[in-house]
């Protein structure tokens, strides 16, 4: 038995995915089993966007050792509880797809069965009013989890919000402070081992090279070495997930920041919305053929909360991913794995994904077919479950009349998706085979708040008297709202300093 041959493993790119990359790597590999070189071109610059995360950072940004109060002043970050969608069900609806869950299952039936037979006996109060996520977020306060089940604080979960790329920066400081090597040049061409196939050494337009055993390919949509060199083909999704545009413009501050994101359907697609510390990050992400760049950044420029700093920016996608990301002695992390459009805040996720089941799946030699198989597979049955989700938001709409929301709303869906969704209007059910990442909390926000209505619920939940759950879930509701009440306002509990001007 021997250990590894690759010791030496060369990152390209320098965004937040080749930065993420690097970080990671260098905190799990001494510098003496493998040395990590990081190749990033200021002349091509990075995409630019990217600011609201999902709870799972948290583990990333703990296994790389960051110090959540210090990651958060570097970043100009804010908490993040949840996202509100505005008008996706039909223009005037809104709700949330809160962090956490709604409230511990009791009599071993869900927390939301319950709910729905009191609801079917005519008891007013929505669901959300019961998730102490959203509670809290509608509040404008914020609180850390609990590990004490008998409080409400105990079913929140939160991620942030950032600026995408300070966060690079902090986590290059990690990683030169980790001795990872960083090499500023442009990578002209990508040299291949005439033998087998895999990438021997990268050919940089100064005249170096550069070699390595493996390569991590973060070179964002260019996908220059497993897409130009090694030739992996693209799957274009957009049949599903339309959008292939965003125009993005930041906005001078508003106080005070509000923890979670807004997403607001518009007639050609939707508008985020993100409080950071210092600016608002915003953006409007659209179908080309419906809306021209121009009508788009003017529809957003004409819905900021304060205004632009700085002139739009435009950026072009094609929603899909890379059928193998992974190949021969190349590994492609970020966008140049695919890209599933910003709607579920999925793309950093997928970044430290990557990097995890890279770490668990570690090639033993350049070129290592058995990990690279399972890891294939690994990434592309959870970013078919993370696919579906978001058509969901798209598919069950009631925007009848407008072009874009008519066609989601008729377009063929995968199997996968239409039994989520028959399972959950036939009793409500929402745990769905192999979620990893969106499991029932999540799904059963979006499936309600989409206007999905259960015809039953568990019968598990009809094992109590309907006065008692009645009197439990009233006592419930103003334990939340009052707890809530009790937390700090978010903007105290961050130490947010008042932007500079
Ligand atoms: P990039 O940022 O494009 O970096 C590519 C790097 O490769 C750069 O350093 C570049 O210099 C280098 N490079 C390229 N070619 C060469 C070469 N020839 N030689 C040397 N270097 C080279 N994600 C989220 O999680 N949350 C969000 O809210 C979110 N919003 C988004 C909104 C939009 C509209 C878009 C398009 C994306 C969004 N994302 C979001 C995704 C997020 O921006 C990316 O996943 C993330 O920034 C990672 O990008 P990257 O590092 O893969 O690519």
């Amino acid at each position: 038995m021997s250990a590894s041959t690759v010791t030496r493993l060369v990152i390209v790119g320098g965004g937040t995915a080749g930065w993420m990359a690097a970080a990671f790597l260098s905190s799990l590999f001494p510098a003496r089993q493998l040395t990590l070189t990081v190749v990033e071109s200021a002349e091509i610059g990075t995409v630019g966007v990217g600011e609201a995360t999902i709870p799972p950072i948290q583990v990333f940004n703990k296994a790389v050792g960051i110090d959540e109060a210090e990651f958060l002043r570097a970043t100009e970050g804010t908490y993040k509880l949840g996202i509100e969608f505005v008008d996706w069900l039909r223009p005037g609806h809104r709700y949330m797809h809160p962090f956490g869950q709604p409230g511990q299952a009791i009599n071993g039936a869900s927390f939301h069965a319950w709910w729905l037979r009191l609801k079917a006996a005519g008891y007013p109060h929505p669901l959300s009013d019961f998730w102490m996520s959203e509670v809290l977020a509608r509040k404008n306060r914020f609180d850390f989890p609990s590990s004490d089940p008998r409080t409400p604080k105990s079913t929140l979960s939160y991620a942030y919000h950032f600026d995408a790329g300070l966060y690079g920066q902090f986590l290059r400081r990690i990683a030169e402070s980790r001795s990872v090597r960083r090499i500023e040049a442009t990578v002209g061409s990508v040299a291949l081992d005439g033998a087998d196939g895999t990438v021997s050494h990268l050919e940089l337009t100064d005249g170096r090279r550069v070699e390595g055993d493996f390569f991590i390919d973060c070179t964002g949509f260019r996908g220059l070495l497993i897409g130009h060199a090694l030739g992996r083909e693209y799957e274009d999704w957009s049949h599903y997930l339309p959008a292939n545009r965003a125009v993005a413009v930041p906005s001078e501050r508003v106080a005070p920041p509000v923890p979670y994101t807004t997403a607001t359907a518009r007639a050609a697609g939707w508008q985020w919305r993100i409080n950071l510390r210092h600016r608002t990050g915003n953006g409007y992400v659209y179908v080309s053929d419906l809306i021209s760049d121009d009508e788009a950044a003017a529809m957003l420029l004409a819905n900021l909360d304060a205004p632009a700093v700085g002139d739009p920016r435009f950026l072009r996608f094609t929603t899909g991913r890379r059928r193998q990301s992974r190949h021969k002695n190349v590994l492609a992390v970020g966008l140049s794995s695919g890209f599933l459009e910003p709607l579920e805040s999925t793309s950093i996720h997928f970044i430290q994904h990557a990097l995890i089941k890279f770490a668990a799946t570690f090639p033993l030699a350049k070129d290592d077919p058995v990990s690279t198989g399972i890891y294939n597979r690994i990434m592309g049955e959870e970013l078919e479950q993370v696919r579906d989700f978001l058509i969901f938001h798209y598919h069950a709409n009631q925007r009848v009349g407008e072009p874009l929301w008519d066609r989601v709303r008729a377009m063929p869906i995968p199997d996968s998706l239409v039994e989520k969704m028959d399972l959950f209007r036939a009793r409500g059910f929402a745990i769905f085979p192999n979620q990893t990442l969106f499991q029932e909390p999540n799904w059963l926000a979006v499936m309600l708040g989409q206007g999905i209505e259960p015809q039953a619920y568990d019968p598990l939940a009809d094992t109590a008297p309907l006065e008692e759950i009645r009197s439990g879930f009233d006592a419930m509701r103003r334990t939340v709202h009052q707890v809530a009440d009790s937390c700090r306002p978010h903007e105290a509990f961050l130490g947010a300093a008042p932007a500079a001007t």
